[in-house]
C-alpha cells in the first residue's frame, strides 16, 4: 500500500522536525493537506497511521487531514472553478484549452505540541 510509505516518510519528517526544533514534547495533533488529485486516499492514510504510530514519535497523535480542491482554469472563456475530479474539459465552455491548478499536494501543515508544563 502506497499510503504505508507516506506516512513511514511523514512520521521521519516529524522526527526530523521536533529535533530541529529541539523539542521533546509529546506531539498531539499533525495537520496535513491532502490534495484532492494526489491520488492519495485519506481514509488508507488513516490506516496506515493506526499501524504505524504506536511506538513512534507520533504515538497517540491526532491526525488531521484536509482535502484542498483543484482549480480549473480555462483559457477560452476565462471561467475558473474547483474540481474535485481531473477534468478534461472547461466545465462552462467545453474547451480543452484549460489549466489544472493545485490539488495535488501532500504537505506536513503544522504540528501541534502538548504544552510544556515546567
Ligand atoms: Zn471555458
Amino acid at each position: 500500500m502506497h499510503e504505508l510509505a507516506i506516512v513511514e516518510a511523514l512520521i521521519e519528517q516529524v522526527d526530523r522536525e521536533l529535533h530541529r526544533a529541539g523539542q521533546t514534547g509529546r506531539v498531539v495533533e499533525l495537520n496535513l493537506a491532502v490534495g484532492r488529485l494526489s491520488g492519495v486516499h485519506s481514509g488508507s492514510l488513516r490506516f496506515a497511521f493506526e499501524l504505524l504510530s504506536p511506538g513512534s514519535v507520533v504515538e497517540g497523535a491526532a491526525m488531521n487531514i484536509s482535502e484542498p480542491p483543484a482549480t480549473c482554469r480555462c483559457r477560452d472563456c476565462g471561467h475558473s472553478e474547483p474540481i474535485d475530479e481531473l477534468a478534461a474539459q472547461c466545465p462552462s465552455c467545453g474547451s480543452g484549452n484549460i489549466v489544472i491548478e493545485g490539488g495535488r499536494e501532500l504537505t506536513l501543515d503544522s504540528i501541534e505540541l502538548e504544552p510544556n508544563e515546567s
